[in-house]
């Protein structure tokens, strides 16, 4: 149960009092002190009055990664061994979370170079990938329909490359760049997740 101020949600800060402790228990990101209740954070107070338990809801959830859910993330190493990705968000049920951690592609051979001998992936890179192995890092495909490169810059010049007849093309270059790239590549929701 939120609790209401008129019909406003009560958000608090470290200090802020939340009611007595004959009244209710301190609960999740709170104190007791001389038998008041403090908010111990910045959020929003949630007093349930069946337990009567006074907490603050920081708005922080913790996100468990599982196979096959979907991930964004920037590609951060590329070379002959290794493809690194630092993540950003993640899928929860249907929803971009944000979410930091890393990842990597072991089977590199399938992006880093097609059969024509040019890079698929390249650092810096914008991707969703989806998790195939959770272990202390994340492991990641870019096998799949929705899955590949959203935003890509120009190798030489930094410039973000536009779609033009299929391809990743260049305008300052004047050249093309190939990419295993995602169906909605430059999308403009993915613009806001650069950093
Ligand atoms: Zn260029």
């Amino acid at each position: 149960m939120i609790a209401m101020n008129g019909n406003k949600k009560t958000i608090v800060i470290p200090g802020d009092f939340l009611g007595y402790s004959e009244e209710y228990l301190p609960g999740k990101n709170t104190m007791e002190v001389n038998s008041k209740i403090i908010s111990a954070s910045f959020g929003e107070v949630v007093k349930n009055d069946r337990e009567l338990v006074a907490s603050v809801d920081n708005g922080i959830r913790k996100i468990y990664p599982k196979n096959e859910d979907i991930i964004y993330g920037r590609i951060v190493k590329n070379d002959s061994r290794q493809v690194s990705i630092q993540i950003v968000g993640i899928e929860k049920s249907g929803k971009v979370e944000k979410y930091f951690a890393d990842g990597y592609i072991r089977n590199v051979q399938d992006y880093k170079r097609d059969e024509r001998k040019v890079q698929t992936i390249h650092i810096g890179d914008l991707i969703r990938g989806r998790i195939i192995r959770v272990g202390q890092n994340l492991e990641i495909t870019l096998n799949g329909k929705r899955l590949g490169v959203l935003k890509s810059r120009c190798s030489r010049c930094s410039e973000v490359l536009v779609l033009k007849n299929g391809a990743l093309f260049c305008e300052n270059c004047n050249r093309s760049e190939m990419r295993k790239i995602a169906p909605d590549y430059s999308a403009p929701e993915f613009v806001e997740m650069e950093r």
